[in-house]
C-alpha cells in the first residue's frame, strides 16, 4: 500500500501501489487526483546545499587566516634571517656597537654620566681601532654645557676587548 494526501482537502488516501501514477477521485471531496508518492519529500537539495555553502565559507575563512599566518611567519623569519646575516659577518668586537647608530653603549653611558645635561646627549659618530690588548673608541657627540650652549666634543675611550671600560678622556 501507498498513501496519497489530497491536495485540496488534505484527506489521507491509502491506495494499492499498483495504481501508482493513475488518476482517481478523492473519496472525501471528489477532487480528481493522481496517485503518486504520498508525503512531500524533504527538500534534499536545499538541506544539502546550506551546509556545503557553510563549509565553503568556513574553508574560505580558514584559508585566509592560514595565508595571513603564513605571511606573518614568513616576514618574521625573513627579518630574523636578515639580522642573522648582518651579525654573521661581524667580529665579536663589532657586535659590541649599536646596530642603530654605531655607538658603543659603555662609552655612551660613561659620557652621559659626566655630562651637565645627560638628556641633551646627541651621538654624532663613533670610530674605533684595535690594539694588541685593547679596543680604542673615538666618539664625537653634541650636548649642552653649563651655559646652555650646544657644544661638540670628542672622547677617546679605552676598553678591554670584551667591552669593559678602562679609561675615558676628552680629546
Ligand atoms: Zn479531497
Amino acid at each position: 500500500m501507498a498513501t496519497k494526501i489530497c491536495d485540496t482537502c488534505g484527506e489521507r488516501i491509502d491506495f494499492d501501489a499498483k495504481r501508482h501514477g493513475s488518476t482517481g477521485e478523492c473519496p472525501r471531496c471528489g477532487e480528481l487526483l493522481r496517485f503518486s508518492d504520498p508525503l512531500p519529500r524533504p527538500h534534499k537539495k536545499t538541506q544539502q546545499s546550506a551546509p556545503s555553502e557553510v563549509k565553503i565559507f568556513l574553508f574560505g575563512c580558514s584559508t585566509v587566516v592560514l595565508l595571513g599566518f603564513l605571511s606573518c611567519a614568513g616576514l618574521i623569519m625573513w627579518g630574523a634571517d636578515i639580522e642573522r646575516r648582518q651579525n654573521a659577518g661581524k667580529t665579536a668586537i663589532e657586535r659590541q656597537f649599536s646596530n642603530w647608530d654605531g655607538s658603543h653603549p659603555a662609552v655612551v653611558s660613561a659620557v652621559k654620566s659626566a655630562m651637565h645635561n645627560p638628556n641633551s646627549f646627541d651621538h654624532v659618530k663613533t670610530q674605533f681601532r684595535e690594539t694588541d690588548s685593547q679596543l680604542v673608541v673615538y666618539m664625537t657627540y653634541r650636548g649642552t654645557n653649563a651655559f646652555g650652549a650646544v657644544v661638540t666634543n670628542q672622547v677617546i675611550a679605552r676598553l678591554t676587548k670584551s667591552g669593559q671600560l678602562v679609561s675615558i678622556d676628552a680629546n
